[in-house]
């Protein structure tokens, strides 16, 4: 198994943090504006020590090693670190195929080589050139988002060849309609290349020129493109995300790309897809405020409720940028409007779901059935006069009294909320077997480490012994108030645990191992004794085994 240091070993750190930003020599040292989310600076406080392979940050403290500038830089835990380090160095880490890590870098390396010869391809077109600027696109954005132009049927494949790559791969880039036609899918249309959240070239879109249908058309998804988990220009814009602290989601590329070109640094695009639980995750790690920019037309609205409702109760801010009904918000900043006027005028979902709500106002059952999902929604709306508001919101819209919509919000209320109890539970005690199975739940390497070094498995608890043995279907059948438990736990670890580097973790876990096999074994000598008492002959047998095993750990 690869560990930490192995994997560390293998990056400079000078070279990895210059993925994230660029570094300035400063004597020996490196420096640069802080890149940790939070941490809004304007002189670098920022520096990197080749020597010491360290990263600090003398304004927020933080500070580690490779792994840890990860952690930091993207707001992961400690195994995700472990993967993109895996993922950069190629050195195998647990539980990931080395075969599927060598064919994902091969796709990124054809996707990359296809995106500059699409790029140089649309020198040689000035018409389709022409056509980008008429669209307002700067030279300066056609360059910097490697807009491209598919021009011919084997042109592309002999490039690829001769880079070196076989019939095989290219099929497996999915970027030709087959390999044998050597017939490239994209032809005679604009590309614009998708990177995933490491800068590594994934997929394409394409965009048609000449009046073909459909006009626009994504790569399929592969090994290497995921459309529910990709966010399009996040590398790019995850500074400025982090320093204006919101997010603007929109629809597709070319919207991200228009507002980049007028100073919206913090937009990334989804693919015509609603947002999913995957680009969530990945946009609370930098921010807590999401703006949902979407078309203003019946299919975006759908796609803005999934959204909504994808969004419920993750503790996090939402708004929705409205735009004027058959406008994007390509055209509208292109028309030179105000955008940043329709920033300040986003509303909250609930706004917006009342606003946009498509209900039959004759059936009785529709209206029921929008009542008490909109109240349910509201519910977790904090503040009395917001709750006043839309209720009178509400009463207009399904043309109901005021007071009937107060009474039946008022009954919601009452309900208890399912998770109440869970939430409130009395302040609990956690043992070092709890933590240990923390560690398994946080990081699949240490149940290798824990497996191999727990020894007493007949006298520790049931949980971790179930951990140990299977943990993951353990996790899926473990009960709801038990995961609360866990939950609670993961919260109060990572609260003390940012400060600390990786060696403190593994230190950690060396000492709960320690721990757990010293009170398992006085656990298990205090049963077996009291069974040699009653003349239990095979406790005799356990309990040599149990007292030689723990000589030859040094428990004695
Ligand atoms: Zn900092």
């Amino acid at each position: 198994m690869t560990t930490p240091e192995d994997l560390e070993n293998a990056v400079d750190i000078v070279d990895l943090v210059q993925r994230y930003i660029k570094l300035k020599k400063a004597g020996t040292n490196y420096k640069a504006v802080c890149p940790f989310p939070g941490h809004n600076e304007k002189t670098p406080s920022f520096m990197v020590s080749p020597a010491k392979q360290l990263a600090y940050c003398f304004g927020c403290h933080k500070w580690g090693g490779a792994l840890k500038f990860i952690m930091d830089v993207e707001n992961c835990e400690f195994r995700e670190s472990m993967e993109i380090l895996g993922g950069i160095t190629g050195l195998k880490i647990w539980n990931v195929n080395p075969e599927k890590v060598k064919q994902a870098k091969n796709l990124y390396h054809i996707y990359k080589d296809a995106k500059t010869y699409y790029k140089s391809a649309l020198q040689k077109y000035p018409e389709v050139k022409k056509y980008l600027i008429d669209r307002g696109i700067s030279d300066e954005i056609i360059d910097k988002f490697d807009f491209g132009y598919a021009d011919s049927w084997v042109e592309l494949y002999n490039y690829l060849k001769k880079s070196g790559f076989d019939d095989k791969m290219i099929n497996d880039s999915a970027i030709f309609v087959n390999v044998w036609a050597k017939k490239d899918k994209f032809i005679n249309r604009i590309i614009f290349p998708i990177q995933n959240a490491r800068w590594d070239y994934v997929a394409f879109t394409w965009r048609i020129i000449w009046k073909w249908e459909p006009k626009y058309l994504n790569s399929p998804a592969t090994s290497i493109y995921d459309k529910s988990a990709i966010l399009y220009w996040l590398f790019k814009a995850r500074n400025s995300i982090t320093k204006k602290d919101f997010v603007i989601v929109t629809e597709w590329q070319m919207d991200t790309i228009s507002l980049h070109q007028h100073w919206f640094t913090n937009a990334v695009a989804i693919s015509w897809t609603a947002l999913t639980d995957k680009h969530i995750k990945t946009l609370k790690r930098l921010t807590h405020k999401i703006y949902l920019c979407f078309d203003g037309d019946k299919a975006w609205e759908k796609a803005t409720k999934l959204s909504i409702e994808n969004l419920k109760n993750k503790d996090l801010e939402i708004k929705i940028i409205v735009m004027p009904e058959n406008w994007d918000p390509d055209d509208y900043i292109k028309s030179g409007w105000d955008f940043q006027e329709l920033i300040e005028k986003a509303v909250s979902p609930i706004w917006f779901l009342i606003e946009k709500a498509d209900f039959n106002i004759n059936s009785i059952d529709d209206k029921k059935k929008f009542l008490t999902e909109i109240l349910q929604t509201l519910k977790s709306y904090n503040s009395i006069v917001e709750k006043d508001f839309y209720l009178k919101e509400i009463a207009k819209k399904l043309d109901l009294r005021e007071d009937t919509v107060y009474e039946a919000f008022n009954r919601t209320r009452l309900k208890r909320e399912d998770n109440f109890v869970e939430n409130n539970v009395k302040k609990v005690e956690y043992n070092s077997e709890d933590y240990a199975i923390w560690y398994i739940i946080n990081d699949e390497s240490v149940l290798v480490e824990l497996r191999e070094k727990i020894i007493f498995r007949d006298f520790i608890s049931l949980d971790l012994a179930n951990f140990l043995a299977e943990w993951w279907t353990i996790i899926e059948k473990m009960e709801l108030q038990k995961k609360e438990r866990f939950k609670a736990l993961a919260m109060k670890i990572e609260e003390n645990s940012l400060s600390q580097t990786n060696d403190v973790v593994w230190n950690t876990i060396e000492k709960l191992v320690k721990k757990i096999n010293l009170d398992s074994y006085k656990k298990a000598i205090k049963i077996l004794k009291e069974k040699m008492n009653s003349w239990d002959m095979d406790a005799f047998a356990e309990y040599t085994k149990v007292v030689k095993s723990a000589r030859e750990m040094g428990l004695k």
